[in-house]
């Protein structure tokens, strides 16, 4: 751990502020149970730092995005329910079976490989109701829920979807689509079978898409990422990570002088410019170059010219400025605490937070925060 220290870039966690953001989601959930999306390493977090904390905190059900995710939070000591969120091909059911992992079955072949396989499997239906990515058409729904509620193998959890547009300014889509899951499951004679349909965009906003329902399936709200503009308005969640580095050393640039590749950046008087550890080698976006700022104690610097692979530059201002006082091996804060917040630096990079966190690479070491917490 002392070692991991020393490396910078580092994601620090604020294991507090998870445990925070899982007592919200449980209490936003009501009486469904809150099955924490954790895909991906836990969006970049960390999954063996993320779960032990969300099963502290009584979340009762995890959710990720293939078999081998599964098996891995299978093999990290994790007994409650786990959900596969895409159908899985039919040799990888003997594995689901073996490592009670739930099983999304969402196209009649992979209905039909469950029914076949004789294997005792939880499955929870997926119905598409408007996303166009996974799920049975409603009009093929009545059938497939027939046939697997049939089979004495199959134990049947649940019917669901995914909202397209729970994070947006009009929610108004996925309230439609709440509807047309309902009045599917009642139409085909399942009126009383258990659903779940929020994510956490529907989860802050849309009550529909909770009261009454098995699980709740947020991901974002326990990491405290924003999933736009319009979520992060009235958002509770507290920010998880706090993206961390160094300066590596500091030097002036004369008026008319040039940084980084491509000479983007062109000083207009002689200016203090700071080389920092990061760049996309760690995930940090390359359209960053030029735009976003960063932290440097309570001061806000911005990017300077090209994002390299392993660094990039920071303008400081005139020698005669704040940036003054800036000194190699100073800390720098990329996002998350004093600095921006991830979806600020993403907003700059045009993308989302989430693919901020979940686009760090395996350089960049991910530990929880010293003091456990850190000042926001
Ligand atoms: C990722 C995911 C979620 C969580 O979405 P958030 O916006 O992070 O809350 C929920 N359901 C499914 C199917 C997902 O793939």
């Amino acid at each position: 751990m002392s070692v991991d220290r020393r490396v910078y870039p580092r994601a620090e966690l604020d294991l507090d502020a998870l445990r925070h953001n899982a007592r919200l989601a449980r209490r936003l959930a009501g009486g469904a149970s809150v099955m924490a999306a954790v895909k991906a390493d836990a969006y970049g977090h960390g999954i063996e730092h993320v779960v032990p904390a969300l099963r502290g905190e009584g979340v009762s059900a995890f959710g990720v995005a293939n078999v081998a995710e599964g098996v891995e939070l299978r093999d990290l000591g994790v007994t409650e329910t786990i959900l596969v969120f895409a159908d899985p091909v039919e040799d990888q059911l003997p594995e689901c079976a073996s490592h009670r992992l739930d099983v999304t079955v969402g196209q009649a072949s992979t209905a039909s490989a469950v029914v076949r396989s004789d294997l005792d499997l939880s499955v929870h239906v997926k119905i598409d109701t408007g996303m166009h990515r996974l799920g049975f058409a409603p009009s093929e729904a009545a059938e497939a829920l027939r046939c697997l509620t049939d089979a004495p193998h199959v134990d049947v959890v649940a019917a669901w979807t995914h909202l397209a547009t729970a994070d947006e300014e009009d929610a108004s889509f996925a309230l439609q689509q709440i509807g047309e899951l309902d009045s599917v499951l009642r139409q085909s004679g399942f009126a009383n079978m258990p659903t779940h349909v929020a994510n956490s965009g529907a989860l802050q906003r849309l009550p529909e898409a909770v009261q009454g329902r098995r699980f709740v399936r947020p991901g974002g709200l326990l990491y405290g990422l924003p999933a736009s503009r319009t979520v992060a308005g009235g958002f509770e969640g507290r920010p998880v990570m706090r993206l961390v580095s160094r300066v590596l050393c500091v030097r002036t640039v004369e008026a008319g002088e040039t940084v980084s590749y491509g000479r983007t950046w062109r000083a207009s008087e002689a200016t203090l410019v700071a080389t920092v550890a990061g760049g996309y080698g760690d995930g940090l976006p390359r359209q960053l170059s030029g735009r976003g700022e960063v932290a440097i104690g309570e001061v806000r610097y911005p990017i300077a010219g090209r994002v390299c692979m392993d660094m990039l530059m920071l303008d400081l201002g005139p020698p005669s400025g704040p940036g003054a006082g800036v000194r190699a091996g100073d800390e720098v804060v990329l996002f998350g605490g004093s600095a921006p917040a991830a979806i600020d630096l993403a907003d700059a990079a045009e993308t989302i937070s989430y693919a901020l966190t979940c686009g760090l690479t395996g350089r960049v070491v991910r530990v929880p925060a010293p003091s456990n917490g850190f000042v926001h």
